[in-house]
C-alpha cells in the first residue's frame, strides 16, 4: 500500500532530518527534502540550467524540476517534451516565450517576477532572456512527470541536425547548399541578441498566424491572495484561474515569522514545494506510525506524497515565501481543523481524549494558516 515506507534508503545524508518510528517493523521513510544546489549545473554561454527528477529525490515519483538562468538574448531554443507538461514560475529578471498550438496558433508573451506558464505536453516553444540591462532571468521549470528528461526533450536543432540533409533541404524547398550552416549538433541554448519589443511579426507574417484560444500566461503574484490571514496569504492558480493549466496547479504562499499552514491533505495530488526566501519546516505524516519534519532554506525542496498529512512553518526570524506546484490542475485539499470543527462533541472525548472545556475551545472553521496559541486571526 505504501510504496514510499517500503522502499530501502541506504547510506542517505540525513542531515537536517528527523525520523520518528513509533512501529519497530517499519523500514525508515525516504528524504521528503533535496537540495537544488547539489545538482550538476549544465553551462552554456547563453545560460545555465540545473536538474532534478525522481533519480536524484526518489520520493517525488511524480514531479520534476529544472532551475534555469538566462542571459539577455540567451535563447532557450525552440523543443518540446515527449513525456510532460511544463510548469514554470520566473524568479528574477523577464523573459519572453513562443508557444504554438496543435492548430499551429501562437503566443509570444514577456514574463516577469511572479508569472508562471504552462505549456500542454507536446507543445513547441523556446524561452529567451530579456534582461533588462544585464539582468540574468532565472526560473523554476516543474514538470508533471517524475522521469522527465533532457532524454524525452526534443529539440529543433538536434532534429534537423541528424536529419539527412538531403530529406531536410527537400523538406523546406531549399538546396543543400543553403542549409550549410545548420547547427551539427543540438544547440540546447543559444545567445543571439535582446529581442525587439512587442509585438514581433512571424515568419509568415504580423497578424497572420491566429492566437491559441487560451492563453499560457498568467500573473500569479499579482492575484487577490486565495486566502489572507494575519499569519500569511497564499495566492493559487489552478484549472479555474488558469484554464489552459489542466494538469497542474501552482501556488505562491507566503507565511509571517511563527506562521504555520495547518495539518492537512490532498487527496488527488502530490505537493512539490520550492523555498523562495526564508526558513520552513516541513513536517510530513506517513501512516503507520511514521513522520518525519525537515528543515528547508531557499533552493530546498520539499515534498508531501498525495494523501499524506502535512504541515508548513516558518522557523526562521522573519518572512517565508514558498512555491507549490500540485500534479493535478483541480485543486482538492482536507484541514485538521475543518476535520475536527465537523465531528460531534462527544465523538471528538472518545477518540482523542480530550475533555469538553478544551473541545471547546478548538477552531470552529478552517485555519488554514495559524499561528501560535492566542495570535488567532
Ligand atoms: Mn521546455
Ligand atoms: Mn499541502
Amino acid at each position: 500500500m505504501n510504496k514510499y515506507i517500503n522502499k530501502e534508503i541506504e547510506g542517505e545524508d540525513k542531515s537536517g532530518q528527523t525520523s520518528k518510528s513509533v512501529d519497530p517493523g517499519a523500514t525508515q521513510l525516504p528524504d521528503f527534502r533535496f537540495s537544488m544546489g547539489k545538482q550538476p549545473l549544465r553551462e552554456l554561454p547563453g545560460g545555465t540550467a540545473r536538474e532534478v527528477t525522481a533519480r536524484e529525490f526518489p520520493v517525488s515519483q511524480n514531479i520534476a524540476a529544472v532551475l534555469m538562468t538566462l542571459k539577455p538574448g540567451g535563447l532557450r531554443e525552440l523543443h518540446w517534451h515527449a513525456n510532460a507538461a511544463e510548469w514554470a514560475y520566473v524568479i528574477e529578471g523577464n523573459v519572453r516565450v513562443t508557444i504554438v498550438d496543435t492548430q499551429g496558433r501562437l503566443e509570444i508573451a514577456d514574463f516577469g517576477r511572479g508569472d508562471i506558464w504552462y505549456f500542454p505536453r507536446g507543445h513547441v516553444h523556446s524561452i529567451q532572456g530579456l534582461g533588462p540591462g544585464s539582468t540574468v532571468a532565472k526560473f523554476l521549470l516543474v514538470f508533471d512527470n517524475g522521469y522527465f528528461s533532457e532524454f524525452a526533450t526534443f529539440s529543433v536543432s538536434d532534429w534537423l541536425a541528424q536529419t539527412p540533409k538531403g530529406i531536410v533541404a527537400k523538406n523546406l524547398n531549399l538546396s543543400p547548399e543553403e542549409l550549410s550552416e545548420l547547427p551539427t549538433e543540438e544547440v540546447y541554448i543559444a545567445q543571439g541578441p535582446t529581442p525587439p519589443i512587442l509585438p514581433v511579426a512571424s515568419l509568415s507574417g504580423l497578424g497572420t498566424v491566429l492566437a491559441p484560444p487560451l492563453t499560457h500566461k498568467y500573473q500569479l503574484r499579482s492575484q487577490k491572495p486565495f486566502v489572507k490571514s494575519a499569519h500569511g496569504e497564499v495566492r493559487l492558480a489552478s484549472a479555474g484561474e488558469f484554464p489552459i493549466s489542466t494538469t497542474m496547479t501552482g501556488a505562491l504562499m507566503s507565511l509571517h515569522r511563527g506562521g504555520l499552514r495547518e495539518l492537512h491533505w490532498h487527496p488527488n495530488a502530490d505537493e512539490w514545494q520550492y523555498i523562495l526566501s526564508g526558513k520552513i519546516r516541513l513536517t510530513v505524516f506517513a501512516s503507520h506510525g511514521l513522520a518525519t519534519a525537515v528543515e528547508l532554506e531557499p533552493g530546498d525542496i520539499g515534498f508531501a506524497p498525495m494523501g499524506y498529512g502535512h504541515a508548513l512553518e516558518n522557523i526562521g526570524d522573519g518572512p517565508a515565501e514558498l512555491l507549490l506546484v500540485f500534479n493535478s490542475g483541480e485543486y482538492q485539499e482536507i484541514s485538521i481543523s475543518t476535520v475536527l470543527a465537523t465531528q460531534p462533541t462527544y465523538l471528538l472525548k472518545t477518540n482523542l481524549y480530550l475533555s469538553e472545556p478544551v473541545i471547546e475551545k478548538l477552531p470552529k472553521r478552517q485555519e488554514f494558516i495559524a499561528a501560535a496559541h492566542g495570535g488567532r486571526k
